[in-house]
This record gives structure tokens, C-alpha cells and sequence, in this order.
């Protein structure tokens, strides 16, 4: 739903539930799917509907969803990509051969293996840096220029928290663009282009549309006219990562519940923290929205209306234990990915292996809307057979 200026400003939940808009040829609440990849000429061969040429780059739905998107982030332009890693691609793309790329260390390990694979090919320098160390990180950037700086908030699987406002001051002051991967967050409780980013990444595969059955990415741009947003764009059209129609319609209906969907998931993954953080079988619990997390005073100060509903947890007993908790939970579902409405567990190292430092004994939990206490008596019962 556009806002009109004549109108009060509507709060993201509003927009969202109204999201597309109703089709102002037929009055259809929900908008149709456009099917066609082309657009017919007239006589004069004008193009019947200016605007409308081919369907790479010319889709309605294209262009309703990432309103709205860029409507949340307090952003002026977005586009939607085939897959949260397609959105990331293009980004990371901006640097050129020779430049170099400062990244968060510890982060979503598909980012991690693709940047370190396109900066290698492409004569990249990739300097990897725990963001959560202002000053070491802010050394980085100073010290190296860099063309474009990564961070994720908060970060996949850690949760660490990096102070976007800081980092982003650090960026300006060297003439480095700041991305910011907030898949974890959602633009409901993290808006990184409020704190001074330049772009904000999400795998819409994950709480954007929360039903784990579509694959996308999205960047927001704060300014429209850089150089970098029009790479972006290009790179979209041209390149052609782009979403497919049905995909984008599942993506809309998705957003319309956004809002609640992420205040239950939310809410309990606050309540399920707290009681695992006093569990007896448990070592340390992940999750920025505790007391103990080295970041939470970062992220009270960044993020509003909740943490997210992605935490991690260290299992006492090492990864034995780690395994027999994740194979006797039965209401969380043994699988990769987040947000969705259902919750999922994930043992880290039997995906990252060795090399990457994940601890063994780290379970990565996704909360869902299901009714807090059966997500407790789940742990409890699992936590109960060690
Ligand atoms: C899943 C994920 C991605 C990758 O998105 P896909 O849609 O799977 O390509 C990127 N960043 C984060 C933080 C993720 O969780």
C-alpha cells in the first residue's frame, strides 16, 4: 500500500498487512501473478504499457514488493534477487579486481565460503575480522580503505553484535560502502540504513516470508543515485539472478503477516533464552536480548521490538551430548535454515566441519510460533536424556 502524504504515517505493521496493495484494474485484494516474460508494441511500435518491455526487470510484483521493503528499511530503492546468496553476490560484486573487501569473521558460513572464493579468483584482498572488536575492526578499515565492508546483524551462528552506527562513521571517514546482512533481525527490529549503512541484505528465504518455501534475497539502498546502486541494478537486469513471479506473490502474501509472526517469534525465543540460559545441562546460551551477552547493550540501542528468534547454545557433555539433545527434541525439527514458523535445530559442526571453529557442542535454534510451553517441555524432555 503506497502512503500517501495526506495521511497519518502508518506504523510497518499496517503497511505490511496491506501489502501490494489492492490491483486497480479489477479491485482484487490480492494481486495477481504475472505469468507473461514479454509486452506487446502498438502500430507506432510504442510500447503498449511504457515501462513494461520484458520480464527480467519489468514485473508488477517485482515492483510492489520491494516498495514495501524499501518502505520498512526507511530505504529509497530495493531490488529482489533469486536467493538471499544472489542478493549477496551482487553486492560483493561492486569491488573490483585489486580492491579490497573488509568482512565480519564468524558469520553465515555460505557468505563466508563464497566471499573467500570471489576474492580469490578475482585478485580481491578478503581481510576477515570479528566486528564485535570495535577498535580491531575499526583498525581494519582505517588501515586498508576498503571498497566495501560486510556485516551481518546479528551475526549467524554467533550472535554477536556489531555497533552498526560506529562501524558505519568508520566506513564514511575511509570511503568504504557498508553492507549489512540483517537477515536475523528483520527491518521490524533492526533498520541498519537508520544507523548509517549504505545497503541492508536479507535472505527472504527466511522470516521476510517465514513459511520455508521459497528461495530470495533483497537489497534496500539509502541512496538511489550512487554508483554502487546502479551497479546492483544492472547486475540484476543483466545478470539476471532474479526472482521467479509465484515465488515474489508467496513473498507478498508472506510479508502481510510479517509483523506478527516476528512479535511471537520473538517473544518466545526472549523466553526460551532465559530458561535454557538457567538450565543445569546447558553451558552458555547465544542470544543477544540476555543480560550476559557481551552485546546486548549494543543491542538495546540498535534494535527495537525484540532480539530475533535466532539463538545458539552450548550443550554441557560436548558434541555427543550436543547430538543426543538435537536427535530427542521432537516438536523442533532437525534442519538448516531460520525464521520460519516452525522451529528448527541445526548441529552446526556436522555442516561446517572442522575447519571453521564452530564448537562442537553448538546447537543453532530458530524459534517459531509455536506456543511457548511446548517449546520448553520439548528441551526439557531432550535435556532430560542426557
Ligand atoms: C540463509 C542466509 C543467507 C543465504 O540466503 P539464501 O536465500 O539461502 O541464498 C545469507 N545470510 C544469512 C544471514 C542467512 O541466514
Amino acid at each position: 500500500m503506497d502512503q500517501d502524504p495526506r495521511k497519518p504515517r502508518l506504523h510497518p505493521d499496517s503497511l505490511l498487512a496491506h501489502g501490494g496493495g489492492t490491483d486497480p484494474a479489477t479491485g482484487a485484494i490480492v494481486p495477481p501473478i504475472p505469468l507473461t516474460t514479454t509486452f506487446a508494441r502498438d502500430e507506432a511500435y510504442n510500447l503498449v504499457n511504457p515501462g513494461h518491455l520484458y520480464a527480467r526487470d519489468d514485473n508488477d510484483l517485482f515492483h510492489k514488493t520491494e516498495k514495501l521493503i524499501a518502505a520498512l528499511e526507511n530505504g529509497a530503492d530495493c531490488r529482489l534477487f533469486a536467493s538471499g546468496m544472489a542478493a549477496i553476490a551482487a553486492v560483493a560484486r561492486t569491488v573490483k579486481p585489486g580492491g579490497t573487501l573488509v568482512a565480519q569473521s564468524g558469520i553465515y558460513w555460505g557468505t563466508t565460503l563464497f566471499l573467500r572464493k570471489h576474492c580469490e579468483r578475482n585478485d580481491i584482498a578478503l581481510i576477515e575480522t570479528d566486528a564485535a572488536d570495535l577498535s580491531t575492526f575499526s583498525d581494519d578499515i582505517a588501515i586498508s580503505k576498503p571498497g566495501l565492508v560486510w556485516l551481518e546483524a546479528p551475526s549467524n551462528p554467533y550472535l554477536k553484535i556489531a555497533d552498526i552506527q560506529a562501524i558505519a562513521a568508520r566506513c564514511k571517514a575511509a570511503g568504504a560502502l557498508l553492507a549489512v546482512d540483517a537477515t536475523a533481525a528483520t527491518p521490524l527490529v533492526l533498520r541498519p540504513l537508520d544507523l548509517g549503512a549504505d545497503l541492508v541484505v536479507h535472505s527472504a528465504t527466511k522470516a521476510l516470508n517465514g513459511h520455508s518455501d521459497l528461495l530470495g534475497g533483497v537489497v534496500t539502498a539509502k541512496d538511489p543515485a550512487s554508483n554502487a546502486w546502479s551497479f546492483i541494478c544492472e547486475e540484476r537486469k543483466m545478470a539476471g539472478a532474479v526472482m521467479g513471479s509465484f515465488e515474489a506473490w508467496l513473498l507478498l502474501r508472506g510479508l502481510r503477516t510479517l509483523g506478527l509472526r516476528v512479535q511471537r517469534m520473538n517473544a518466545n525465543a526472549d523466553r526460551l533464552a532465559s530458561y535454557l540460559e538457567n538450565h543445569d545441562k546447558i553451558e552458555k546460551v547465544l542470544y543477544p536480548g540476555l543480560a550476559s551477552h557481551a552485546g546486548h547493550a549494543v543491542a538495546v540501542a540498535q534494535m527495537s521490538g525484540g532480539f530475533g528468534s535466532l539463538m545458539s547454545v552450548l550443550v554441557k557433555g560436548g558434541k555427543e551430548a550436543a547430538l543426543t539433545v538435537a536427535g530427542a527434541l521432537s516438536l523442533f525439527q532437525r534442519a538448516t535454515s531460520l525464521g520460519g514458523v516452525e522451529s528448527l535445530v541445526e548441529h552446526r559442526y556436522t555442516i561446517e566441519g572442522g575447519t571453521s571453529g564452530i564448537p562442537e557442542n553448538l546447537l543453532r535454534l530458530s524459534i517459531g510460533i509455536e506456543h511457548l510451553d511446548d517449546l520448553k517441555a520439548d528441551f526439557e524432555q531432550a535435556l532430560g536424556v542426557l
